[in-house]
């Protein structure tokens, strides 16, 4: 089955070389909208679709390395699709991202490409970062399939980190204030928390809002580079030195502090200074990557085994991920190539009765929230 899919996913670059082939010589023979109205007609494709399918193609026909590789079967449509609006926006190394997208899955590979864009710009990812606050919009309506009411927008990654940690705080006062039988689902509870601070701001901005930047110290030439958000997103130098104009600053020299870094059992719960270092080690939850945001220290070794408030044995999970490992015993254990730490379910006791899916497919859903 395995090797059917891989056969599956190559025979679907190649479909899609071809389409996206066909679609830029329609536009460069006619027009732009006489390829998407074909796109319509033959594909049954929407009008957003076709206008997406015919932009893709005008821009991988410009790129003759990606498109070689997806012709080829060797990279998937996403990411052939990720590299030529990549070239759109900037300059970018055809042949670093093509080698990059045969062998990194969609997500990693969109964290390769922004970073690889932010090292191209040669202005510190500066005009990246006000394209994307350009192109901020958001729209609200009510579905005409539903009747439910929609809100839906677009951010710069800084505004939207701002937002995410407010609206995560929020859903923690609403968690703390459920009753542990009658839980929302997180999607309920996120949908809560956003009508809470539209429609009732008088209840103020909640406590610990903080928003976590990271920068390394360059010793040699004594300044901060490398400047990103705690999931790694690069931000130019600009902006955080904006951030740290209104913020409380927590320096977070990690490695020289390691008396703060552990607690042993003196208290139960991280400090702040542990939760800051934890953010950027583990970056989001180490389970089903959820914002980090959304997480607090687990210990690893069980607090009620002994187990101390010290850095080594903590580890950044969801609510999710927590009951996975308390109530359905998954293991935490690291990962000796990446040094990453991970969750894992107990090995299956009936592995031939098809049992395992199903536990995947739970850790899959909690992605989507
Ligand atoms: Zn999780």
């Amino acid at each position: 089955m395995r090797d059917r899919l891989n056969e599956i996913g190559r025979a679907e670059s190649k479909l899609g070389a071809f389409k996206a082939e066909v679609l830029a010589e329609l536009s460069r023979r006619d027009s732009k909208s006489a390829a998407e109205r074909a796109a319509r007609e033959q594909l049954q494709s929407s009008r957003r679709d076709a206008q997406r399918d015919v932009e893709a193609a005008e821009r991988l026909s410009a790129l003759e390395e990606t498109s070689q590789a997806l012709g080829d079967g060797q990279i998937p449509v996403g990411h052939a699709r990720l590299i030529a609006r990549a070239a759109s926006e900037g300059p970018i190394d055809q042949t670093f991202l093509v080698e990059a997208a045969r062998h990194q899955g969609f997500d990693q590979f969109a964290k390769t490409m922004r970073r690889h864009q932010q090292e191209m710009s040669d202005d510190d990812g500066q005009s990246i970062h006000d394209r994307q606050h350009n192109n901020r919009t958001a729209r609200a309506f009510t579905s005409r399939e539903t009747g439910m009411f929609i809100l839906s927008s677009e951010f710069d990654p800084v505004t939207g980190a701002k937002i995410d940690t407010a609206l995560a705080i929020k859903e923690r006062e609403l968690w703390n204030a459920e009753d542990p039988n009658a839980r929302r689902t997180p999607q309920q509870r996120m949908a809560d928390a956003l009508a809470e601070l539209i429609l009732e701001p008088e209840k103020g901005k909640a406590h610990g809002t903080a928003l976590m930047v990271v920068a390394d110290y360059d010793v040699i030439n004594q300044e901060l580079i490398n400047a990103r958000l705690a999931d790694s997103t690069p931000i130019p130098m600009d902006e955080l030195v904006r951030l740290a104009c209104d913020a409380d600053l927590l320096p977070g020299v990690f490695r020289a502090a390691t008396q703060e870094m552990n607690l042993g059992r003196k208290r139960r719960t991280a400090s702040d200074r542990q939760r800051a270092a934890l953010i950027y080690r583990d970056k989001q939850c180490i389970g089903c990557g959820a914002s980090a945001h959304r997480c607090f220290a687990h210990h690893v070794q069980f607090w009620r085994n002994g187990g101390p408030t010290d850095f080594a044995n903590l580890v950044l999970v969801c609510n999710k991920c927590h009951h996975n490992i308390h109530d359905e015993h998954w293991q935490v254990t690291r990962n000796s190539q990446t040094g990453r730490w991970e969750t894992k379910p107990q090995p299956d006791p009936f592995p031939d009765c098809g049992a395992s899916s199903s536990r995947s497919y739970e850790r899959n859903a909690i992605l989507i929230s």
